[in-house]
């Protein structure tokens, strides 16, 4: 008992109240009255910590009792009451009575922290392996800010359903106490991170395994284990809370419908491919409760842009803010699609760098005869009566946001206006091409592959790679009906042979605001 009393007492003197955890736990589950019993009854004879509502604490916060770990077992140690990971790689299981170890559905609360380039993470439904990294069951990645080891780039950030859901944003800084919780229903699993839903995922029947390491990645049951992925990798863990939930509890959601697409998203992301669509607009209805559906369920994460420039609603730096607060918090990327020209003049460095990346098109210029138009728009272009002049202009204002404005990302690449399309590749003669391209490459814009225009074209496109080009995936939607699932973006990885090297993710490097916000007002 008096290791019972201790444990509660240890409770109450966390930092950060308890109490507030509580009203973050959506739709509790009940526990069957018979496993309730049984819990109740060895806890009463002290054979297993004490249930609080059903939570049970897996750590003792003294000791590695309960736990086994794997390979280079002295990497894992108990400092100041949290587990820590210090050391070659190593795999902690838990492996004591809550459960027999043995859980399929349940609700599981870790209170971690990572530090500086750490890659860690917490396995669901696996078992005690002694080598390698678990076959067995799934991992919740925590990497705040690992970049990988030798030419591998890791992306998939804290909170991944690793290579089946992941997570391409940072949403928790180093050296932060942060919670994650995964609920797990039936087919259905549940990540948050602080209570932000991150992750939503319907197993399908038969389940989609990627290739590659994983062979038993489907649900399943099994125990849990903490990750020490590397030295170098160190990470602490002060609460392994777990509550069981009923073997018949329901799957919440319905089966997913599986296409080719939905495959290839999954492959894709498994082989690194940041699966994100960067250029979501919440106009024609789409709300953002319907975007994040939509990321859980097709499993791509979403980047949601306002449009900011003369004659949108965001035309100066206090709308730019808003817009940026009016998303925090939530699991999406936070883009500024700048528009025009006279954008530099109008926002400044400081309000530019609160988002996670700029792009722009060329769609909006003034042509040698001081006449601004918008591409898009016939009654704005008129009739083109040189069409090569036209097209010079056009690579001339390219080149020239290319080079001076400072974006990340180049949006509708080489848009024509409709009554030029048809010729599309032969109005983008190779010397034309090779402009765009030289002036994308050297200032490090990355090339969006385009879903609404289906643009660039693939003869393009390889153009772009063999330059070293990046790309990203974008859909430019106008509503929910063509907020897509890079469906073009994924024929065109096909189809010209891109490989994960090719893509950007935000955070790769300095952004465009940093290397080029001197464009900007000050
Ligand atoms: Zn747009």
């Amino acid at each position: 008992m008096g290791a019972r009393r201790n444990i509660f007492r240890f409770r109450l003197e966390l930092p950060q109240g308890r109490g507030m955890l509580k009203g973050t736990y959506t739709k509790p589950v009940p526990t069957s009255p018979t496993r309730r019993a049984f819990i109740g009854a060895l806890s009463a004879i002290g054979c297993l910590p004490a249930a609080e509502n059903g939570w049970i604490e897996l750590f003792d916060r003294r000791s590695l009792e309960n736990w086994r770990p794997s390979e280079n077992k002295a990497s894992w140690k108990v400092v100041e009451g949290c587990l820590a990971a210090d050391g070659p790689r190593s795999h902690l299981f838990y492996h004591g009575p809550v459960n027999g170890a043995m859980f399929r559905n349940f609700e599981l609360e870790v209170e971690a922290l990572a530090r500086p380039g750490c890659n860690s993470g917490v396995y669901f439904h696996t078992a005690y392996q002694e080598t390698g990294f678990p076959e067995k069951g799934f991992e919740i990645q925590i990497n705040n800010t690992a970049t990988g080891e030798g030419s591998y780039r890791e992306r998939k950030k804290t909170g991944s359903l690793y290579g089946l859901r992941n997570v391409y944003r940072q949403f928790i800084a180093d050296d932060q106490w942060f919670r994650i919780h995964a609920l797990m229903r039936g087919k259905n699993v549940q990540i948050r991170l602080n209570g932000m839903l991150v992750v939503d995922y319907t197993e399908p029947t038969p389940p989609i395994i990627p290739a590659g390491g994983e062979r038993e990645r489907f649900l399943d049951r099994g125990t849990f284990a903490l990750q020490c992925h590397n030295n170098g990798s160190r990470a602490l863990f002060r609460s392994v809370r777990v509550r069981p939930l009923p073997d018949d509890t329901p799957t919440p959601t319905a089966a997913p419908q599986v296409d080719e697409t939905f495959r290839d998203i999954i492959n894709l992301g498994r082989h690194n491919y940041p699966m994100v669509d960067y250029h979501v607009h919440l106009k024609g209805g789409l709300t953002l409760e319907q975007v994040i559906a939509k990321s859980m369920r097709d499993g791509i994460e979403y980047g949601i842009a306002v449009n900011c420039g003369q004659g949108f609603p965001t035309e100066n730096d206090e709308a730019a803010r808003q817009f940026v607060e009016s998303l925090k918090g939530q699991p999406v990327f936070i883009a500024m699609q700048a528009e025009g020209r006279e954008w530099t003049q109008m926002f400044s460095r400081r309000a530019a760098a609160l988002f996670d990346y700029i792009f722009t098109d060329s769609m909006t210029w003034t042509d040698n005869h001081g006449r601004r138009m918008r591409t898009w728009i016939p009654e704005e272009i008129g009739t083109i009566a040189d069409q090569q002049e036209f097209m010079d202009t056009l690579v001339d204002r390219a080149v020239g946001i290319l080079s001076h404005e400072p974006i990340d990302i180049y949006a509708n690449p080489t848009y024509l206006p409709d009554q030029l399309a048809k010729d599309y590749e032969t109005l983008w003669t190779d010397a034309r091409r090779k402009k765009v391209i030289s002036a994308a490459v050297s200032n490090g814009v990355a090339i969006e592959i385009n879903n609404r225009y289906r643009l660039p074209s693939a003869s393009f496109i390889k153009m772009f790679k063999a330059a070293g080009a990046k790309f990203t995936f974008g859909s430019n939607n106008t509503g929910p009906e063509d907020l897509k699932r890079a469906e073009y973006g994924i024929q065109m990885i096909h189809e010209c042979g891109l490989t994960w090297q090719d893509f950007f993710v935000p955070g790769d490097g300095p952004k465009a605001v940093e290397r080029k916000g001197g464009a900007l007002k000050a």
